[in-house]
């Protein structure tokens, strides 16, 4: 088995999955997307309404926008990262998803973590941040800072593009300045990585 494999066959039980009341009213369920890759995995909300048409996370604006920021740093999710989201079905009107939606689904985002094994884990949202991190504060206090993630990984929280999409300033401090900051340390880590 390879990791292809491996995940192709989560990713088929996942598109059959009626776990929660979200198999209803999905087109269909949203797995992945990038490369399979033990260094770099990138974490989401939910499937939108772009998702669930296409079956890919993180395409429309928010997706572009955040092709661009890893662009920058010379990463892609057609080289070198592999997307997904806490929960594989749109929730209705693109509401946050419920606890229990978020539970019943928790195993197929378990399992593409223990495949994978990743190094690095970018928690992009509050949806993502509170998935793997106890805390009342906001994304804004929590980005930006590296966590001891699952399978020795590093866990860094950052701003999920469609914040960034409604607060347009580049200036220092503002939420993109920010952004930029946090993806010029990933990639640092990232690099260190790979020299390793
Ligand atoms: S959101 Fe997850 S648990 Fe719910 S139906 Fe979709 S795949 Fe299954």
């Amino acid at each position: 088995m390879t990791i292809e494999t491996d995940l192709e066959e989560i990713k088929n039980m996942c598109a059959m999955c009626e776990n929660c009341t979200l198999a209803k009213s999905r087109t269909q369920t949203v797995f992945s997307a990038g490369v399979p890759n033990n260094k770099l995995m990138l974490i989401g909300e939910a499937p939108g309404f772009y998702e669930d048409k296409q079956g890919e996370p993180f395409v429309g604006k928010a997706g572009q926008l955040l092709d661009r920021i890893f662009n920058s740093v010379g990463l892609s999710r057609q080289k070198n990262i592999y997307i997904c989201n806490t929960i594989k079905c749109r929730p209705p009107e693109n509401r946050d998803p419920l606890p229990e939606e978020k539970a019943a689904c928790r195993a197929f985002l378990d399992a593409q973590i223990e495949i994978l094994k990743p190094r690095i884990i970018l928690l992009c949202g509050k949806v993502a941040l509170t998935s793997f991190i106890n805390t009342t504060n906001g994304i804004t206090k929590m980005r930006g800072k590296w966590f001891e993630g699952p399978y020795g990984s590093r866990m860094m929280p950052i701003f999920h593009p469609s914040y960034l999409l409604r607060n347009d300033s580049h200036e220092k401090g503002s939420p993109k300045w920010l952004m930029w900051q946090d993806i010029q340390e990933v990639k640092r880590v990232y690099d260190e990585l790979a020299e390793e």
